[in-house]
């Protein structure tokens, strides 16, 4: 199957193909068209899968209308570690180079003051590891309440990091209604627990 087919817009589709690909990943076909059709999302899935683009892709669609505020992020993006949050990024700004939309880096090891000009500047996305989220939500930094599309990556490696706490207490601070996108590579019970609280129907892929 095309990416043409997948439902993305013809600006992502170009974007992909400078990238240098022509065929979706089997995550990527089956992930897209279900989330860009608002759909909750479980999917059981290795780095090297192209999962990153199973998300990036449909959420710069969906978050290419719509309109920006001061201090409330429109989506969330949550990574384990600083590598992975700043290869998101790179991913976010590689495909959504076609695209006005603003991108927020929150990870530790970095002043708070740029991070927090960009908060005050609106953004559409941000991608954060969660001790840092956490404490500048604890600072009176951001205001999660206007975001309602949520990814969790890598869900496997933030209970093995103890991270669990945190993502429990960040999705209680998130609109009820949203969507909810949960990506691990192992589905450990604490996992699907998480799952089952903070999901509504998902739709489950394993690759
Ligand atoms: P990820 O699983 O997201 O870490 O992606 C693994 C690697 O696959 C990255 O280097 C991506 O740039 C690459 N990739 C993503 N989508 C595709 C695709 N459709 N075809 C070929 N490679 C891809």
């Amino acid at each position: 199957m095309p990416f043409a087919d997948l439902g993305l817009s013809p600006e992502l589709v170009q974007a992909v193909k400078a990238k240098g690909y022509d065929t979706p990943t089997p995550i990527q076909a089956q992930a897209i068209p279900s989330v860009l059709m608002m759909r909750d999302l479980i999917a059981i899935a290795q780095t090297g899968t192209g999962k990153t683009a199973s998300f990036v892709l449909p959420m710069i669609d969906i978050l290419a209308h719509g309109r920006r505020r001061a201090m409330m992020p429109r989506s969330l993006i949550l990574e384990p570690t600083r590598e992975l949050a700043a290869q998101v990024a790179e991913n976010f700004e590689a495909y959504g180079k076609n695209h006005d939309l603003k991108m927020a880096l929150l990870i530790g090891g970095v002043q708070m003051g740029d991070q927090v000009k960009a908060l005050n500047e609106g953004v559409d996305v941000l991608i954060a590891t969660p001790g840092r989220l956490m404490d500048l939500f604890e600072r009176g930094k951001i205001l999660l309440t206007g975001c309602d599309l949520l990814v969790i990556d890598e869900a496997d490696r933030m209970l093995d990091m103890g991270f669990i706490p945190d993502i429990e207490t960040i999705c209680s601070k998130l609109p009820t209604t949203r969507q909810t996108l949960l990506f691990s590579a192992t589905m450990p019970p604490p996992i699907k627990k998480l799952a089952d609280k903070f999901l509504t129907n998902p739709k489950s892929i394993e690759v």
